[in-house]
């Protein structure tokens, strides 16, 4: 067994050391290495990763946890090479709050007109737009999870009309929620702004396809804040061209970065962000990671945060 008690950290995007400081204060006696800093790989028990390459566990015959650094495990779960232990992602509040912020962003610069002011600033033209009631603009949230179900709630808090829909029912003040395949083409018929907060999974994978689209009421605006490729990108920009869809605004693309060639960026009513409305947070996330080591630690099975392969995230 092995002799030490150490963290391997893989993550291309992330702060290392703002990560080792955070889990330093949460767990003093844990000891929080760079992937390129391990002696010996015995002594590895815990793995926070993002992303790491292929062949990356393999090396670690002692890892006992794996933590997903972030809340999508799409990524990781996929994978062929995973050791047999508990995979466990990020849930952290201050994550939602971010993501939820980001949403409101998307969602009011598209109910407040934004880009139509943004399009007359550039032509230098006064093109005044009256502004809407929220309550009189329906937006929709597909995925009532820990980010989805907040956001869904602050939309709400701004007097949006908001329909939720998720595989198992909700109940969220503010929310008309709705649940299960026969329910989403009813409600993305209703809602003008769509906001898409699922994970991807054998089953959302290509949900919003041509018919989905079609679904929402003409001059609908989308939002993907999820995953790429939970919707089918050709027949999205098809709509976006031909006017069915109004606007989009698109943080998560079938293939990442945005190839240079993609239609995507030079459309007018596109906005295109890099995969930015929301990032773990070391300082509020750290205090999870603790507790789920402490409880290996203990030989406690009761791991929290678990990603379940079977269920797809
Ligand atoms: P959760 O796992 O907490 O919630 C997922 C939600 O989606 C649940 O409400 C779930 O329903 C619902 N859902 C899952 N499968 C289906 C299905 N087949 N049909 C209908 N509803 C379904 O996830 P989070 O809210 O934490 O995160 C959502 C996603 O956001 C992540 O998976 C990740 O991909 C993405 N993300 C993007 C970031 C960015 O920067 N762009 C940052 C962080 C996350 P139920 O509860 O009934 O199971």
């Amino acid at each position: 067994m092995a002799g030490r008690d150490i963290l391997v950290f893989y993550s291309e995007a992330d702060p290392f050391e703002e990560w080792a400081a955070a889990l330093a204060q949460a767990l003093p006696d844990l000891d929080v290495r760079r992937h390129d800093a391990i002696d010996d790989p015995a002594d590895v028990r815990y793995a926070l990763v993002w992303k790491p390459p292929v062949g990356f566990f393999a090396r670690f015959p002692n890892l006992a946890l794996v933590i997903n650094l972030g809340a999508g495990t799409d990524a990781l779960i996929a994978r062929d090479d995973l050791p047999t232990v508990p995979i466990t992602r990020l849930s952290d509040p201050a994550m939602a709050q971010m993501m939820a912020g980001f949403v409101l962003f998307a969602v009011l610069r598209h109910a407040r007109d934004i880009p139509a002011f943004e399009a007359g600033q550039r032509a230098r033209e006064w093109r005044y737009v009256h502004p809407r009631a929220a309550a009189t603009i329906r937006v929709g949230v597909l995925g009532l999870g820990e980010l989805g179900g907040h956001a869904a709630s602050e939309l709400a808090r701004q007097g949006f009309e908001v329909h939720g829909w998720s595989r198992t029912p909700k109940a969220i003040p503010g929310v008309a929620c709705c649940s299960g395949g026969d329910a989403l083409l009813p409600m993305l018929g209703k809602v003008e702004i769509l906001v898409v907060m699922l994970p991807s999974t054998p089953r959302t994978r290509g949900l919003i396809g041509e018919r989905e689209l079609a679904a929402l009421p003409r001059g609908a605006v989308l939002v993907n804040v999820a995953r790429g490729d939970i919707v089918d990108e050709p027949a999205l920009i098809a709509a976006l061209q031909d006017g069915h869809l109004g606007g989009a605004t698109l943080d998560v693309f079938a293939t990442e970065p945005l190839p240079a060639d993609s239609p995507l960026w030079t459309m007018e009513n596109v906005l295109v962000t890099p995969h930015v409305a929301s990032a773990a947070i070391p300082a509020t996330a750290a205090a999870q990671i603790a507790e789920n080591i402490r409880r290996v630690r203990a030989g406690d099975r009761d791991i929290r945060h678990v990603a379940d392969p079977a269920r797809g995230y």
